[in-house]
């Protein structure tokens, strides 16, 4: 059975667990790898911590939103904000680019995001938010 769901929260960084059980429930029926499932887990983190800290500044009023689909064993997972967006979505990509070095960023996430998922795809217009989707 196809299955969708979507969850939204603060973007307080305790709710980063919230969004990996909640991805975890949702995909427990495929029965995944231990493997398949800490790479998504990942991934979601990942996107959600970025919402958090460069979207929204850790301002917690803030909404995170994690949205998951799943038709056979294809699944997509889209990770949004509202925040500030992105200026120049390519340069942000590149491994070791980061515009929080003074918060112990190394730049990675995006590089940890993209060899981990099948299609990332990142949508940003400054000002108006993000939007990370990826099949798996
Ligand atoms: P790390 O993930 O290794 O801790 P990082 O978060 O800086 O460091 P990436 O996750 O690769 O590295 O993100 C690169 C840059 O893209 C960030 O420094 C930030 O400028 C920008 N960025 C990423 N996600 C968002 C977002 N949701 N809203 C605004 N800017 C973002
Ligand atoms: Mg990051």
């Amino acid at each position: 059975m196809d299955n969708e769901m979507t969850l939204s929260f603060m973007a307080v960084s305790d709710n980063e667990a919230l969004a990996r059980i909640a991805i975890t429930s949702f995909l427990s029926v495929l029965d995944p790898t231990i493997e398949e499932l800490s790479e998504i887990k990942t991934v979601v983190s990942e996107a959600v911590t970025n919402a958090i800290i460069h979207g929204y500044d850790e301002n917690p009023n803030g909404i995170v939103t994690v949205q998951a689909s799943r038709h056979g064993r294809e699944v997509t997972i889209t990770i949004l904000d509202q925040g500030i967006g992105i200026e120049n979505v390519t340069q942000a990509m590149e491994p070791l680019y980061t515009t929080k070095p003074l918060l112990e960023r190394s730049g990675m996430g995006f590089t940890i995001m993209e060899s981990f998922t099948d299609q990332l795809t990142v949508q940003s217009e400054l000002g108006k938010g993000t939007a990370v989707t990826f099949k798996k």
